[in-house]
């Protein structure tokens, strides 16, 4: 596959913005930085951050087992799927193909950056139905966006499915994995090399707990990785987040624990939700959620909310009528979520 075919003509003849940390080569000496206009008083974040993120990649690179070289790091998972619509996809002409029910961003990124959107809708198991995809093709589709798990509906996609759609298209095949941690199936990380197309996302927001530092991970080939890097804003990640991720990652340990943790209480949850009267149906996760059919989704959306309990409403979604997605709190929260819902008349 050539992946230099699929690059817009613009992005492939720019010349990057070569910023003042990226042009210099320290040779072991002390040096003194006069290069940035930055301040030179020392308040721990007066100087500009290393734009390639070199310290966090390279844990992310052991803890993955993967090499730094097929790492991109971004503002949130959304700064990494932007950048590929931005490196692949001509606005006004080319397109992509997405799979509802499922993550909104896809969708948005595809309107902001006038990008057609084919929606191939999954089947009523929320399985990727392979042939319409592969129809749904032609030579102006650029990426193909798999969820899986899949957000909302928390199923993870049959393996069969995804080897068909990576071995039949010649484009981008996107894996976004943010909720791959709580699922017992292989991540693909593995398979990074069996195929060039291959783009993974992850992020550091679910299991790892730090939605807040906004951090994406996108593994891909070296070659797709090097395009990305030549587009990324050049400090895309602050020095707090760099630092505060490595902090916390020392202590993957305890990141293990309480996904195992969210995992035994989504089990505890499914049985306790099936018990609720008004409970018609809970659908099989593989995530850190639960999607659950309702008598009707926006009454128990409305009630929880006045016994002060958020959860999403998902009822406008395709083929999620009535359906309610439940993310999995602490065993306390947990308690007082059954509590509001046995409540509810
Ligand atoms: C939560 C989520 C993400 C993570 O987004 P961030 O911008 O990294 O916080 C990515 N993809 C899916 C499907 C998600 O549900």
């Amino acid at each position: 596959m050539e992946i230099n075919k699929l690059i817009r003509k613009n992005i492939a003849k720019m010349k990057p913005y070569s910023s003042a940390r990226d042009e210099f080569k320290a040779n072991g000496k002390t040096m003194l930085f006069l290069d940035a206009n930055e301040s030179p008083f020392e308040n721990g974040v007066n100087r500009y951050p290393d734009p390639q993120q070199k310290a966090v990649k390279r844990v992310v690179s052991q803890l993955k087992n993967i090499s730094e070289n097929q790492i991109l790091l971004g503002n949130g998972s959304d700064e990494v799927l932007d950048l590929l619509f931005r490196a692949f996809c001509e606005p006004n002409q080319d397109n992509i193909i997405t799979l509802p029910p499922t993550y909104g961003m896809y969708s948005v990124l595809a309107n902001l950056n006038a990008v057609d959107n084919r929606e191939v809708f999954l089947s009523e198991e929320f399985t990727p139905i392979t042939d319409s995809i592969l129809e749904a093709i032609d030579n102006k589709t650029k990426i193909i966006f798999l969820c899986s798990p899949n957000n909302p509906t928390g199923n993870s996609f049959p393996e069969e499915s995804v080897v068909k759609i990576l071995e039949n298209f010649k484009g981008i095949v996107v894996l976004d994995e943010a909720y791959i941690d709580f699922s017992d199936k292989e991540s693909w990380l593995n398979k990074i090399n069996d195929y060039p197309n291959l783009v993974i996302v992850q992020t550091f927001s679910k299991a790892y707990g730090m939605a807040g530092i906004r951090m994406g991970i996108l593994y891909a080939s070296k070659m797709i990785i090097a395009i990305l890097n030549k587009i990324k804003p050049p400090y895309n990640l602050n020095i707090l987040s760099q630092e505060k991720v490595l902090s916390i990652l020392s202590l993957s340990e305890s990141i293990k624990s309480k996904t195992g943790c969210l995992i035994s209480e989504k089990d505890m949850l499914f049985k306790q939700l099936l018990q609720i009267k008004f409970v018609q149906k809970t659908y099989p996760s593989d995530a850190n959620f639960i999607l659950v059919k309702v008598d009707n989704a926006n009454l128990r959306y409305q009630q929880l909310l006045e016994k002060g309990v958020v959860i999403r409403n998902r009822t406008n979604e395709p083929l999620c009528e009535n359906c309610l997605r439940i993310t999995i709190g602490t065993s306390q929260e947990n308690i007082k979520l059954i509590d509001a819902l046995k409540s509810l008349q």
